[in-house]
């Protein structure tokens, strides 16, 4: 079993998506281990994409982060990682699959619905940045 932290992200919120992305994580074979409702400061949004720092796109990547509420999971199924990744698409939905989360749910490559760790290091960042050990027994 593997890991990953997902996010509905604002605007997926906003457009009262939520319910149909936690449906289709459920009928995708994920086991929900946590989850909450966060609305991230913008500090907060900075350290969570702190790799991205010298991108052109972060500072406003960070505003709409911390833009309104999000909702943040850990899913756990074998290979999460990848698996989640998949379920969302492409990060810009022009190019994402048909039947993927953000070729259904995202506006633009900025504001794409959902997040997903991707590799095992950063899934236990993501984690512990949002999850304290004993909300994951
Ligand atoms: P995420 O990390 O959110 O799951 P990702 O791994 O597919 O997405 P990253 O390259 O890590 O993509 O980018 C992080 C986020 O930054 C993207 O999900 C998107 O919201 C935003 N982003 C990425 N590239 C751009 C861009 N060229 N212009 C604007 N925003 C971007
Ligand atoms: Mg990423």
């Amino acid at each position: 079993m593997e890991r990953t932290l997902a996010i509905i992200k604002p605007d997926a919120v906003e457009r009262r998506l939520a319910g149909k992305i936690l449906q289709r994580i459920e009928d995708a074979g994920f086991q929900i281990r946590a989850m909450r409702r966060v609305h991230l400061s913008r500090k907060d949004a900075e350290g969570f994409y702190a790799v991205h720092r010298e991108r052109p796109f972060f500072a406003s990547l960070t505003t709409f982060m911390s833009s309104g509420p999000a909702v943040v999971l850990v899913l756990e199924a074998p290979d999460a990682i990848k698996k989640w990744r998949t379920l969302m698409g492409a990060t810009d939905p022009a190019k994402a699959d048909a039947g993927t989360l953000r070729k259904e749910f995202a506006q633009s490559i900025e504001r794409n619905a959902t997040h997903g760790s991707d590799a095992p290091e950063t899934a236990a960042f993501e984690i512990g940045y949002f999850f304290a050990g004993i909300e994951l027994m």
